[in-house]
């Protein structure tokens, strides 16, 4: 049976239909482009297998009501609620004018679309970080996060800057994680739904002067020995996949890490996005980017939820690398997110499939650019374990399928065709 641990109870004053409701203003809120949406993307998710007996009771089990719980309350730790939970922009609190710089005073401090603890979590600051505020009131501060209006709770911010914390991790974990191994942390939101996880990536920090600031999670798609043999929820509330793929639509679990496809030489997919993540490292953190490498060997005992858990709370994006089971060398694309109204209603989703795209927008971009075959328009629409759970900008990656080219040569060229993607991404 799956352990569901919730945030502090204080949290959990959600019934289901208020969810419902909530998730309903969050659509109509998205489709006004209201709030404090930023870069979208996508990312993709494992295969899956018809559901069993043994599923099928944890399915029930966990329908809908708890469930759902998880999925709009997250247990941030470093909020407090000084405000009521049912404020909108409409009854936000009147804001004094300012127009300064302040910094955030705790770890993994929520940014909000509105002042109130239960509107969308839109990214985290980590102490020390600077922001622009340009409204205050003593409960919410309004601020500018990467450009749009936001909320952050007043107490956190401070107009003295304090001394940075090493890294989330550290904040986190109350450890001293520097550069280095990072686990998955028990107390991260949605680190519960993931059953493979004893393993650890690795943190690396840019050296340069050209130091950017920014951690991309790069995410060697497979790789976990016993994966294959492990189910997990497609989705956080518990509800089915809508589109079909290595998982058929309607499963509710999907295969925790799959082994992935082989080449049509024989060459195990595995190898070659591990291959082309070591590339991807150099690349990256010569333009002065922090990496996050998910795997730097043929087995990482995490999970797609562990490693987008990891990703969500130690990077500013996550880039799955994987290529596809088609044998036609059809060119690059990434998984986009479904246009189904249910799925992009469901958090953490709807308050992040835009950033998801902007991504892989950007990323395809990049590889046009250095002449890389694209399929189609550069996106396949899929529901992916990966975007179901991620909440920083996060896509899963096809660089070609079973027919492409993975020399040295090409890994190369594709490795600077996404570094310069990154770099667009976060230009943007
Ligand atoms: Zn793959």
């Amino acid at each position: 049976m799956r352990k569901i641990k919730f945030g502090r109870k204080e949290e959990r004053t959600g019934s289901w239909r208020a969810i419902l409701a909530a998730a309903g203003l969050l659509a109509a809120a998205a489709a006004v482009s209201t709030g404090c949406q930023m870069k979208k993307y996508e990312k993709i998710e494992l295969t899956g297998i018809s559901e069993t007996e043994e599923e099928k009771e944890e399915r029930e089990a966990l329908a809908p009501s708890e469930a759902s719980d998880t999925v709009q309350n997250p247990p941030r730790k470093a909020e407090s609620s000084p405000v009521g939970a049912e404020i909108t922009k409409e009854t936000a609190p009147e804001m004094e004018a300012r127009d300064e710089t302040v910094y955030v005073s705790g770890s993994n401090v929520n940014v909000r679309d509105f002042p109130g603890t239960k509107a969308s979590v839109v990214g985290a600051m980590n102490q020390g970080e600077s922001i622009k505020r340009t409204g205050y009131s003593q409960s919410w501060s309004r601020v500018i996060y990467q450009g749009r209006e936001c909320y952050m709770s007043s107490q956190f911010l401070t107009t003295t800057q304090p001394a940075p914390l090493e890294t989330t991790a550290a904040a986190s974990q109350g450890t001293s994680a520097q550069a280095g191994e990072v686990g998955l942390n028990s107390g991260w939101k949605y680190a519960d739904f993931s059953k493979i996880n004893s393993g650890k990536a690795i943190l690396y920090k840019a050296e340069g002067a050209n130091r950017k600031g920014k951690v991309v999670c790069v995410n060697a798609g497979h790789g976990t020995s016993g994966g294959s043999s492990v189910k997990t929820l497609c989705h956080p509330d518990g509800t089915p996949k809508v589109t079909g793929g290595s998982t058929a639509a309607g499963a509710t679990t999907a295969i925790a890490v799959s082994s992935g496809m082989t080449f049509s030489d024989g060459t195990p997919e595995a190898k070659v996005t591990l291959a082309l993540a070591m590339v991807l490292k150099e690349k990256l953190l010569a333009r002065g980017f922090d990496v996050l490498m998910i795997r730097e060997s043929d087995d990482v005992q995490l999970d797609n939820i562990a490693r987008t858990v990891i990703a969500n709370n130690m990077a500013d994006c996550h880039i799955a690398l994987h290529y596809d089971s088609t044998t036609n060398d059809k060119g690059a694309f990434y998984m986009s997110v479904p246009n189904i109204a249910s799925y992009r209603a469901m958090e953490p989703v709807a308050s992040h499939w835009q950033q998801h795209h902007a991504l892989g927008d950007s990323l395809i971009a990049g590889l046009k650019g250095v002449g890389a075959k694209i399929y189609s328009g550069g996106k396949i629409d899929m529901d992916l374990t990966q975007t179901s759970y991620s909440t920083v900008p996060s896509v899963d990656i096809e660089l070609g399928d079973k027919g492409s080219d993975h020399s040295a040569a090409s890994l190369d060229k594709l490795g600077n065709g996404l570094a310069d993607g990154v770099e667009l991404f976060f230009k943007n």
